[in-house]
């Protein structure tokens, strides 16, 4: 994995060796930070492009906001870093980590009404999140032994770093367990997302997913609902549980990073005859051309050319 050796922190590019954080951090000690995961990609017209950049950025500034915090740069300006950012570290394909974060100065669990926010953008190249096995056989799911908090305890539409520490600590327990990734359900039972993942099923056609209620609105969830829709497939917004996975007859994840996934097996039930389905491939055809610039109907909407 190749990490990229420039970052923009607060406006400016800087080596990553240079851009250092204080031990005072607040988001170090409280997980008061935020995050986003954006991809780009080479095109099949030349260059590389961001896919769906303003919308992550937009997702970014409701995610301090949902933490009270102020996001201290305008939506362009955000744009226009992830895009220096990924043009000094001479990337076309990578996956680009903004970061914001309540920086030093208050000590204690009340950070005070305008707390000092500082936001950085990485750059790293990043292969197939959940494997390259998993994208051209399917992946491996558990169900956790643990839940997505209730929606009174965690704030399931931001994506707040301390918010992070129960996915992290389930995706470590499908690891151990010989699993590819954990499925996470919510606290009445139903079926929520993975740590990093929006989940789909497919049963005689018709396609589910599970409601915004307990998961965060993922902007590749939201970007296959809108195929589909384009295709007069519309997809179904609604709960499902455990052992409608088991028995659907396709299922698949996704997210920047996992991309479309398909799903092979769940609690060590195969899902179907346990390769990828017909629609899963054909979503993953259609995404791979879509984020290279060949669906001429969603180029200009949602490719930001890196220059
Ligand atoms: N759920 C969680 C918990 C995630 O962390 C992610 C990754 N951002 C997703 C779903 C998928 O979201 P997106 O498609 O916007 O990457």
């Amino acid at each position: 994995m190749a990490i990229g050796t420039q970052v923009w922190l607060n406006g400016k590019i800087l080596p990553l060796e240079s851009a250092k954080v204080s031990l005072l951090t607040h988001g170090l000690h409280y997980g008061t930070g935020v995050f986003e995961g954006i991809r780009t990609y080479k095109q099949k017209a030349g260059g590389g492009a961001v896919f769906r950049l303003r919308e992550h950025m937009e997702r970014m500034v409701d995610s301090l906001k949902i933490l009270d915090l102020k996001c201290p740069y305008s939506l362009d300006e955000l744009c226009r870093g992830a895009i220096e950012v990924t043009k000094a570290n001479r990337f076309e394909e990578c996956y680009i980590r903004p970061l914001g974060y309540i920086a030093d100065g208050p000590l204690g669990v009340y950070p005070g009404e305008n707390p000092p926010v500082s936001i950085a953008i990485m750059n790293w190249e990043w292969g197939k999140y959940l494997g390259d096995e998993g994208v051209n056989k399917g992946a491996r799911l558990m169900t956790s032994s643990y839940i997505r908090p209730h929606v009174n305890s965690v704030m399931n539409k931001g994506k707040i770093t301390g918010q992070y520490v129960t996915g992290v600590i389930a995706k470590k327990e499908a690891v151990r367990l010989g699993f590819d990734e954990a499925i996470m359900l919510d606290p009445d039972g139903y079926v929520a997302e993975g740590t990093g993942e929006n989940i789909f099923i497919i049963k005689r056609g018709k396609v589910k997913t599970t409601p915004l209620t307990a998961i965060l609105g993922g902007i590749t969830r939201r970007t296959v609902m809108e195929h589909l829709e384009k295709q007069g497939s519309p997809v179904h917004e609604i709960r499902f549980t455990r052992d409608e996975l088991w028995c659907a007859d396709e299922v698949f994840m996704c997210g920047t990073a996992a991309e479309i996934t398909p799903i092979r097996e769940v609690d060590n039930r195969v899902i179907a005859d346990g390769r990828p389905g017909p629609l899963t491939k054909k979503l993953m055809r259609e995404y791979a051309d879509m984020v290279r610039g060949t669906v001429p109907e969603y180029g200009r909407e949602w490719l930001t050319p890196i220059r």
